[in-house]
């Protein structure tokens, strides 16, 4: 039986993952959360893991219900001899305990986008030493790394991410009266508020085109977005001939999910009887009602730090909206100006998390 650790097991790709364990009848053998005291509850009452990591408040509430519990960190949730780690802590957070699945030599099944954007180089190495492999869990990059099987690296011309273009892709016109609630209300997808901000702005995708470039190390400038409002087909691998390959599928992160888990497997799911759309769109994204897309790319150009500065300046700003202290999009332009001003310096652990710390402080005050 497959053991299976789960760090950011009370959010949204964490509850998924637990059902795709249900599933495939996995045995999940440590969780990694944070503050949510009750979801954690029911998921060591149901699964009682080996090791559970959790916000310090939660500690004395968790030993009462559960005497028997060996709470944790994430890191030492993430050591556990286990085969897959789903990596599904979002942000900066994220990156250590991903990177001790890597050291530990399992298979990274990776949601937490941020920690490849801001350290792919770094992780890689560590992934290379450790004998680990990383399998997406982004639904895109999941289509790309389905459509990529088989064929010659030679081959490939394009990397093209689809991106539904979230809820305000057409409406409202004037996008600075935009409130978190309706930035909330993601058309397609039901997912954590970070990453549904960052959607709404078009920055999730920006992340996302940094994610395929460090994921399958393919050259930027080779990496296009296009909105497809249906968000039934994830991704598209253009090759040198002209021909397309896509990978479609219903709108539901479970199916990517298994795939990270079970590949090259396929297990059956309730899902396999969904109706296919009659109709699929894709336009181009409009560079001027989405500015936050052509900052990732920048940063991906500047290369070195840039990508982990714009990844830890996003963090903020989109607090500050949550919060209701930065119109939406002031998003975008603390992230140019945050950009503009990053040091250029080489990737290294001792300059990330320097940048990062900075980069925090920066956008607060542009915030
Ligand atoms: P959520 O906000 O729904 O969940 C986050 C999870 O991480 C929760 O379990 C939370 O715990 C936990 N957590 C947060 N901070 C810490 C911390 N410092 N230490 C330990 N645990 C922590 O996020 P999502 O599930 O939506 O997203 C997770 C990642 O996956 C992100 O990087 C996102 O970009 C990526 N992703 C998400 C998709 C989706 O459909 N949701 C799609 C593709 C990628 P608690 O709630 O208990 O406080």
């Amino acid at each position: 039986m497959k053991r299976v650790v789960i760090l950011g097991s009370t959010g949204s790709i964490g509850r998924q993952a637990l059902e795709v364990c249900r599933w495939r009848g996995y045995r999940v053998v440590g969780l990694a959360a944070g503050r949510n005291l009750e979801a954690l509850s029911q998921q060591i009452a149901e699964w009682r893991p080996e090791r559970v990591a959790a916000d310090e408040a939660l500690h004395g509430e968790l030993k009462a219900r559960f005497p028997w519990l060996r709470l944790a960190s994430a890191e030492e949730v993430a050591a556990l001899e286990a085969e897959v780690a789903v990596a599904a802590i979002p942000g900066l957070a994220g990156l250590s305990p991903t990177r001790v699945a890597a050291q530990t030599g399992k298979r990274i099944a990776l949601a937490n986008k941020e920690a490849m954007v801001a350290a792919g180089p770094l992780l890689w190495q560590e992934v290379e030493r450790g004998k680990a492999e990383v399998l997406p869990v982004d639904s895109e990059h999941s289509a790309l790394f389905q459509a990529l099987l088989g064929e010659r690296r030679e081959d490939v011309a394009e990397l093209i991410l689809t991106a539904s273009g979230g809820p305000f892709l057409r409406e409202p016109q004037d996008l600075s009266q935009v409130t978190p609630e309706m930035a909330l209300a993601h058309p397609r997808w039901r997912m954590g508020p970070k990453v549904t901000v960052d959607s709404a702005t078009l920055f999730n995708k920006g992340l996302e085109v940094l994610e395929a470039k460090e994921l399958f190390r393919f050259p930027l400038e080779r990496v296009r977005v296009l909105v497809h409002p249906q968000a039934y087909v994830h991704g598209l691998v253009r090759f040198v001939d002209g021909s397309l390959k896509a990978q479609l599928g219903p709108t539901d992160m479970r199916l990517p999910i298994q795939y990270a888990l079970s590949y090259p497997e396929r297990g059956e799911t309730p899902l396999r009887d969904l109706p296919i759309p009659g109709v699929l769109e894709f336009l181009e994204p409009d560079p001027k009602r989405f500015p936050a897309l052509e900052v990732a790319y920048e940063a991906g150009r500047r290369g070195g730090v840039a990508q982990a500065a714009v990844s830890a300046a996003d963090e903020v700003a989109v607090e500050a909206f949550l919060q209701g202290q930065l119109p939406f999009p002031r998003i975008a332009e603390v992230l140019a100006k945050v950009l503009e001003r990053t040091p250029d310096l080489p990737l290294t652990w001792e300059n990330l998390f320097a940048v990062d710390a900075w980069a925090r402080e920066e956008a607060k005050r542009w915030a």
